[in-house]
């Protein structure tokens, strides 16, 4: 007999128990160029989902669609309450409500240089959230020390190396609670061994159930952490499965990039 699932809600709350959220028809288009072309994504709930593809596919437009940095033609997005229609004109309250599910973390990390470390991470909390000082400041260094930066909470930004500030970045974006956590090329402004202490506190997330979507170049990170690999080119997804259907998979377009990124 199978035990029953951790957490499952006795309801259905949405398309599925497996997704935290999915799109549909999602499309974008900047001038006559189409980035994203009537894109079709689950994401799974608690699992890491990695988006490879080609420089130019749409890989960071699908993630800014997600969080409304970009607003898309047409399409759906669904947290699992509904599905939201993203074209046309959107209310500032379904804004804020789509917005609130996912948070960014940004390939320059985008700190704010006139606060700490520990004032980046509670910004929002206080400001947006209403989160009492206090209570935002315990959670902060809480989380500053998760990623392993307890001793920097004063720290300005322009005293902290970039692997640093991506972790307070990290730390940032953890603060706000999000179902959702988008990362868009956390690594690729850092030197190697720089890169390697986010790769280690993305690993570390990612070992956590929580629901992560990360755009990479990096196949060895995608090896070590995805529970599903997603493909993009020319903004249509050509292949959405586990990682060893990308890995194994013969289709000339992916052996080419597997060779060209490797
Ligand atoms: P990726 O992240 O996979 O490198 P992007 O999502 O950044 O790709 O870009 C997809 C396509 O959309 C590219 O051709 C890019 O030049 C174009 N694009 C992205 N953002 C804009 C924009 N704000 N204005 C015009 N074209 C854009
Ligand atoms: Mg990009």
């Amino acid at each position: 007999m199978s035990a029953p699932a951790e957490n499952e809600p006795s309801g259905a709350r949405g398309p599925s128990l497996l997704e935290s959220l999915r799109l549909r028809g999602v499309r974008k288009t900047f001038g006559s160029l189409t980035a994203l072309d009537d894109v079709d994504l689950d994401i799974p709930r608690r699992g890491t989902t990695v988006l490879l593809g080609p420089s130019g596919s749409g890989k960071s437009t699908l993630l800014r669609c997600i969080n409304l940095l970009e607003r898309p033609d047409a399409g759906s997005i669904d947290f699992g309450d509904g599905p939201i229609r993203l074209g046309g004109r959107l209310g500032a309250r379904t804004v804020r409500s789509v917005r609130s599910r996912s948070t960014m973390v940004f390939q320059q990390f985008n700190l704010f240089p006139h606060l700490t470390a520990l004032g980046n991470v509670t910004l929002a909390p206080i400001h947006t959230e209403g989160v009492p000082k206090a209570k935002a400041e315990a959670r902060g260094r809480e989380l500053l020390e998760k990623v392993g930066l307890g001793a920097k909470a004063d720290a300005y930004p322009d005293r902290l190396s970039g692997g640093q500030q991506q972790r307070v970045a990290i730390a940032r974006a953890l603060a706000m609670e999000p179902d959702v956590l988008l990362f868009d090329e956390p690594t690729s402004a850092l030197d190697p061994e720089l890169a390697a202490e986010v790769v280690a506190v993305l690993a570390d997330l990612a070992r956590e159930d929580r629901t992560l979507v990360v755009v990479t170049h990096s196949l060895a990170f995608a090896q070590r952490v995805a529970d599903k690999v997603v493909f993009v080119e020319d903004g249509k997804v050509l292949l959405d499965g586990p990682p060893k259907d990308f890995f194994e998979s013969e289709d000339a377009r992916l052996r080419r990039f597997r060779e060209m990124v490797s």
